[in-house]
């Protein structure tokens, strides 16, 4: 099986920028949004301050703005945490998963699976984020650990969440250091992710349709290569995504991918 998805490129701002450099991006990202509207979803997972800004500012632009992360918990005493519903008036998907919150904030299946499932609820699309470490890749278990990453995040998922689910392979050792998974190493994985959710009850028809993208230093110059790929549907993009002219030449590789594949 491969894709039947459109091709997504997605920015992750991370904790970067200040606000007029955010708006100036954000306005440079919806112009290129505006401009390959047809071909790629263009979409940018942005510090949750500037959201309602943002979101309001290009609401009428084809831009998909989008949250990096969302609390499990709809309300309550959870100082410094942004709820799903909270989120929901102004965007369109949010990351569930990344593997700096997984490390940094020490996040684990479980609370992805609630995250993932309280972004879904409130009619947002979830991002899942899922990716080995280097030790990982090296001992061999690359497969199982992104496999398993997925079916404890989403492989409870009806049809309807799995219309609002995309996953993003990002091994850990390729983020944000200049190294990339190889183009067939990234097929390989994105190839399982897809047959684990062909197996779900509600995944046989939904399986061609779930976006899976590559991240881990996407650029200009190497995006291609991943597109390529028969099941990988766009990329995630952290560092390039804040230079505008970078970020242009990643959408228009997608574009050039020939857009959706049936197979
Ligand atoms: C990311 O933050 O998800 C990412 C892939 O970062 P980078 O492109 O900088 O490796």
């Amino acid at each position: 099986m491969s894709s039947s998805s459109m091709p997504y490129v997605i920015g992750n701002w991370k904790m970067n920028l200040d606000v007029e450099s955010a708006m100036a991006l954000a306005e440079a990202s919806a112009e290129i949004a505006n401009e390959t509207v047809d071909d790629v979803g263009v979409g940018i997972a942005i510090p949750s301050l500037w959201i309602p800004l943002i979101s309001s500012e290009f609401f009428e632009t084809s831009l998909l703005v989008g949250a990096q992360d969302c609390s499990p918990h709809p309300s309550g005493a959870y100082t410094g945490d942004i709820s799903a519903p909270m989120l929901a008036p102004w965007c369109a998907f949010t990351l569930v998963g990344h593997s700096e919150r997984r490390q940094h904030h020490a996040e684990g299946d479980d609370l992805v699976q609630a995250k993932l499932d309280a972004v879904i609820a409130h009619d947002m699309a979830a991002l899942l984020c899922v990716g080995e470490t280097q030790a990982q890749r090296e001992a061999g278990n690359a497969l199982d650990v992104v496999g398993e990453q997925v079916m404890r995040a989403a492989g409870h998922l009806d049809s309807g969440g799995l219309r609002n689910l995309l996953v993003a392979y990002e091994p850990v050792w390729a983020i944000g250091t200049g190294q990339t998974a190889t183009p067939g190493d990234a097929q390989a994985v994105a190839a399982h992710i897809r047959a684990l959710i062909a197996g779900l009850d509600a995944g046989a028809a939904a399986a061609a349709e779930v976006p899976i993208l590559y991240g881990g230093s996407v650029k200009s110059a190497n995006a291609a290569d991943f597109f390529g790929e028969a099941d990988i549907d766009g990329a995630l993009v952290g560092g390039a995504s804040l230079n505008a002219d970078d970020f242009l030449e990643i959408v228009r590789a997608a574009r050039g991918s020939g857009g959706p594949v049936v197979g």
